[in-house]
């Protein structure tokens, strides 16, 4: 019996003991294609030898040193990187060691911000429907995932819901991108209207939504709409890219597709490419002069900020992703990936809709492709697909979300940045396999 408290603990899962390139390896030798990067994490791979080469030298250096006696040169080099190649506006950078603490910590800065400008009424969160911002109290309350909320949902902070920009569910039939952005807009403003702007602290949102609803890009137009709103009303924007940031759309930051900024960024997953856990804020000079030239002190913080191991390996990560313009592959790789799924799929009787952005892509599994009926969540389809693919020695990540107070299912897939066509062909092969044996 293992001692693990296990996510499952009814599970028996195999054991992984090492990585060559985007494959794992099992103890049995077995070799799993690792189409999802876990949950979107494993950017480059599992063998990667310049991080490798980074993590053991800065281990041998410094593994640490607490970040209220010192800074750390990894810690300031991995900073001076992302700030150099961020959107517009900001200029530094809040370590934590995740993407739930990314958005906890982002929350809070809102909320000190506005605290030091002498706005202590502004407290009110708006989120989407369809979102995830992770499983930490406030993250979680801030999450549209109704299902992830229920049970906890006495110990959650109230927060305002919206309808996320999801074409294939919502865009209504002949209304243009320009007239559903502008709808959207209008929900959002009579929310705000609603709390009283003034009371209204951020608006926070995934530019690509990745785990609730499997890799759905807003339309165009939509970023801008929802940032201009933002700021006519003096409210934060807070992108979740938790997920899609980190070059997984194709551009290091996702909401440069849009031509976007925000007030506070929040990145995980591909920052450190699951060498080291490792996630970080990326705050505006504003928030950020507020907060020096107010108290001086974020009054928040956890042990491992800036570990200077895991900046050492993230920075390698990234460096490694420049170097090599990993990103031109994303996109190369992203289009053939959506190309051979629509090949594959675009008769099947129960895929709705194949989207995304570079290396995110979703497909939306439905009964039926008329009506856009989703499966009974009693069958559990995305348990089972994920266990036919894990048979067939492919990880891809299929989720069953709620849909607007319905359930769906969607395969979630996020491939390292390094495959080739091979690997977008087996991809496509064993994930068809999976799904063609449970519908
Ligand atoms: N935000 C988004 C958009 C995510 O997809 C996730 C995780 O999937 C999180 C936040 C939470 O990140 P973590 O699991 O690292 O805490």
């Amino acid at each position: 019996m293992s001692h693990v408290f296990h996510r499952s603990l009814t599970a028996a899962y195999p054991v992984a003991v090492g990585g060559d390139g985007p494959y794992l390896i099992d103890a049995s030798g077995k070799r799993y294609l690792d189409a999802c990067g876990g949950a979107a994490v494993s950017c480059l791979g599992h063998s990667d030898a310049a991080v490798i080469a980074a993590v053991q030298q800065q281990v041998g250096q410094l593994a640490y040193a607490h970040s209220s006696f010192f800074t750390t040169e990894p810690m300031e080099a991995l900073a001076d990187f992302l700030v150099a190649r961020a959107p517009e506006g900001i200029d530094s950078v809040y370590f934590v060691s995740g993407g739930s603490e990314a958005v906890e910590s982002a929350l809070k800065l809102a909320r000190q911000y506005f605290v030091e400008r002498g706005q202590p009424q502004r407290r009110h969160i708006i989120a989407r429907r369809q979102s995830y911002h992770g499983n930490t109290l406030g993250a979680l309350a801030t999450g549209g995932n109704a299902w992830r909320r229920q049970q906890f949902a006495p110990l959650l902070i109230d927060v305002s819901r919206v309808s996320p920009c999801y074409a294939y569910r919502n865009q209504q039939p002949g209304e243009t991108d320009a007239h559903y952005v502008a709808r959207l807009g209008r929900e959002l403003e009579q929310q705000i209207n609603e709390l009283g702007a003034e009371n209204v602290m951020a608006f926070i949102a995934e530019p690509v939504v990745g785990a609730t609803s499997g890799a759905v890009p807003a339309v165009s137009g939509y970023l801008r709409q929802m940032r201009d709103i933002c700021q006519r009303h003096g409210i934060l924007l807070i992108l979740d890219e938790v997920m899609c940031g980190m070059g997984r759309t194709g551009t290091l930051f996702a909401c440069e597709h849009d031509g976007v900024t925000a007030d506070l960024i929040c990145i995980a997953k591909g920052l450190g490419a699951g060498y080291q856990a490792i996630g970080a804020v990326m705050v505006s000079a504003a928030i950020r002069d507020t907060i020096r030239d107010g108290s001086g002190f974020f009054q928040h913080g956890h042990t491992y900020i800036g570990h200077a191991t895991a900046c050492a390996a993230a920075l390698a990560v990234q460096q490694q992703i420049e170097q090599r313009d990993l990103l031109a592959n994303v996109r190369a790789m992203g289009d053939l990936l959506q190309q051979r799924l629509r090949q594959r799929f675009d008769t099947h009787a129960h895929v709705g809709d194949i989207r995304g952005r570079g290396l995110f892509v979703g497909i939306e599994l439905v009964q039926d492709r008329a009506s856009k009926q989703p499966f009974d969540p009693a069958l559990r389809l995305h348990a089972r697909i994920k266990s036919r693919a894990m048979q067939a020695g492919l990880m891809c990540y299929p989720m069953g979300g709620t849909i607007d107070g319905q359930h769906g299912d969607h395969v979630l897939l996020a491939p390292p940045y390094i495959i080739d066509s091979r690997h977008v062909d087996e991809i496509v092969d064993k994930l068809g396999m999976a799904i063609d044996a449970c519908l």
